[in-house]
């Protein structure tokens, strides 16, 4: 299933490839912003790229685009550019044409493509009733469907009361700096977390020592 039709397209110009000589491609940047009343769009250049901002009280994502020619002279990516196609078909259907919108407003307001792509494509597997794919990049991740932030099951040290297994649980995520082992209540990368894990093992032992005094007392 692949809502977002051709990936193979990277969204390249068009227009800049019929004009002759090819130029670097611009990138644009939308930008949610509280703009004056009748100003719903302000354009910037920045380096090779263009900065868009819109006030979305005035006009929707969606519109912001077109009023920017944008499918003709700029691309913004090849995440976004991958909705082209959606965005094309969507015109003249009012309902495609809103849920397009929609999906473009959240990521202008998140800032976050892949992660809004995802959800999207993962609500509209679960409208057609797939099953969700297990994690396709690490073996103990327990999220499935399309997602970008992976986590793993927690292992919790169940011979503590509940209200104090938080500081020994311990887990691994990878969300956005790669892969860290949760543990002692920190975000740890796995070799920080060796380095405390060795400090709680020197720990034990030291607790073991105790017991092996208490034992030689009696
Ligand atoms: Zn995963």
């Amino acid at each position: 299933m692949n809502i977002l039709a051709d990936t193979s397209d990277t969204g390249k110009s068009t227009a800049s490839q019929e004009a002759g000589p090819v130029l670097a491609i611009p990138t644009a940047r939308f930008e949610q912003a509280s703009l004056p009343v009748g100003t719903k769009v302000i354009h910037e250049l920045k380096g090779s790229g263009l900065d868009v901002k819109y006030d979305p009280a005035q006009i929707n994502a969606l519109d912001a685009r077109l009023l920017s020619n944008i499918y003709v002279d700029f691309t913004e990516g090849e995440q976004v550019d991958g909705l082209r196609e959606l965005g094309r078909k969507a015109f003249g259907d009012t309902a495609s044409s809103s849920l397009y919108a929609a999906v473009l407003d959240s990521i202008d307001h998140s800032g976050d493509a892949p992660a809004v792509i995802a959800r999207v494509v993962e609500l509209f597997g679960h409208v057609r009733g797939e099953a969700p794919a297990p994690c396709s990049r690490y073996g103990w991740c327990v999220e499935t469907g399309a997602h970008v932030e992976h986590t793993g099951d927690s292992v919790e040290p169940l011979f503590l009361e509940e209200d104090r297994r938080e500081l020994l649980a311990a887990g691994l995520t990878h969300w956005s700096k790669g892969v860290r082992v949760g543990f002692l209540e920190q975000d740890l990368t796995p070799a920080d977390a060796r380095i405390k894990l060795a400090e709680v093992r020197a720990h034990l032992d030291a607790v073991e020592q105790l017991i092996d005094y208490a034992e030689g007392a009696q």
